[in-house]
């Protein structure tokens, strides 16, 4: 069946401002072709069903780069999720919460750490149309030291030798990318801010991915553990958060410089601390003094996230990211990450573009997706307002179109 979408305003994931009029040619699963109105009759007479969706706004499906499918993200930690479920009640809530991506509009998700078992098996059901769900970019394991931070992600590993054996391994069940655990982080046990692998380990992993032709990114809390990833060939980085061990900011200009200049990219979780302090901030009644000096603790984080962003923003390719699942961050909110990033001085059009055709670019996968053009796949969400003219508009979606089938009510 071909379909033509006739929409208002359609933008195409790249920096050109949006184009009025646009009719999207779907056939199957791909985009056969743009073309304005004025060729609506000669469409209709090729075949195409017309759907008229004249007053909306047409965008790319957009690419989260940065989640933990299996994870809840209800505010449970990861230690006492897996360890309370059972692998099918994991790859269960898995399965929900990707659909809820997939109908906020993404329509590609990077796991950045999983149970390598659940998570192939995750991807093998929606490759099979078992269950319908965005494409997805796997790790498996995020790989860490034993105890590590993430070291339930089955990851853990002591020397370059295990690392390297490790990445082979995830290679062969499967993994697109090698994720790097460099900094702790909120793991039970262990120290937030210490570097985890070593710069041994980060180098010979950065090497083995390299041969392997795959991308390797390392979780950088610090901004010495950042200095530590760059100097070990790491080809890409998560969070990037200019800190010292107490949360402050720290900025390193020259750093920033050299991951400029070496075209690192890096996937910002830029909402993570700042939905979590809603929950705070709604409580409806006075917080306890232990609420109150971890809500000051949390908004200083914040604070330095943000800063460190803003600082850089105009210099280094970020992406977003969520980190759903992770402790509160949820699956239907990659809007706040896109808006904070906007709002931080990326203006509407470069988050936008960040989110769909420079996220495909970096993580390799813009020959399918990113951008709506001829021959990628007919993957688009439709808004009844502009989110290039106001970011905020993003926050509500109209509908979802996955392989050019509407995904929204699935
Ligand atoms: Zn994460």
């Amino acid at each position: 069946m071909k379909y033509a979408y006739k929409v208002k305003t359609l933008y195409d994931g790249s920096m050109n401002q949006p184009q009025e009029n646009r009719i999207i040619l779907v056939n199957g699963k791909i985009i056969e072709n743009i073309v304005p109105w004025s060729s609506e009759t000669s469409v209709a007479e090729d075949g195409y069903q017309v759907v008229d969706m004249s007053g909306c706004f047409a965008m790319p499906g957009m690419i989260d780069g940065h989640v933990h499918t299996i994870l809840p993200g209800d505010g449970t930690s990861a230690e006492d999720f897996i360890s309370n479920n059972s692998y099918g009640e994991i790859l269960l809530t898995a399965a929900e919460n990707i659909q809820k991506s997939l109908k906020s509009g993404v329509t590609v998700l990077r796991d950045c750490g999983a149970i390598p078992e659940i998570v192939f098996e995750l991807r093998n059901a929606v490759r099979k149309g078992i269950i319908e769900g965005p494409d997805l970019l796997l790790c498996g394991s995020s790989l860490t030291t034993t105890a590590g931070h993430t070291h339930f992600f089955c990851g853990e590993t002591d020397t370059p030798d295990q690392t390297v054996e490790k990445i082979r391994q995830l290679h062969k069940q499967g993994a697109d990318f090698v994720k790097l655990i460099a900094t702790g982080g909120g793991t039970k046990g262990v120290i937030q801010h210490a570097q985890m692998l070593s710069c041994e380990q980060m180098r010979a992993a950065a090497d083995e991915a390299r041969r392997l032709g795959k991308i390797s990114t390392a979780h950088v809390c610090t901004t010495a553990t950042a200095r530590a990833a760059v100097d070990c060939g790491v080809d890409m980085l998560e969070h990037l958060i200019w800190a010292d061990e107490h949360n402050n900011l720290t900025m390193d200009f020259e750093l920033a410089e050299e991951i400029a200049q070496k075209d690192i990219p890096v996937c910002i979780t830029a909402s993570v601390i700042s939905l979590s302090l809603s929950k705070y901030e709604n409580a409806g009644r006075a917080l306890t003094d232990a609420e109150q000096s971890e809500y000051a603790m949390l908004c200083r984080f914040r604070d330095t996230i943000n800063e460190g962003f803003r600082l850089t923003c105009d210099k280094i390719t970020y992406i977003p990211g969520t980190d759903a699942g992770w402790r509160s961050s949820r699956f239907d909110q990659f809007a706040e990450c896109v808006i904070i990033m906007a709002n931080l001085g990326m203006g509407s059009l470069r988050a936008l573009n960040a989110a769909t055709g420079t996220a495909a670019k970096v993580l390799g996968i813009d020959k399918t997706c990113g951008t709506l053009e001829k021959g990628k796949a007919a993957d688009f969400v439709v808004l009844k307002k502009s989110p290039v003219e106001k970011i905020e508009n993003l926050r509500n979606i109209y509908q979802v179109y996955k392989n050019g089938r509407c995904v929204t009510n699935i």
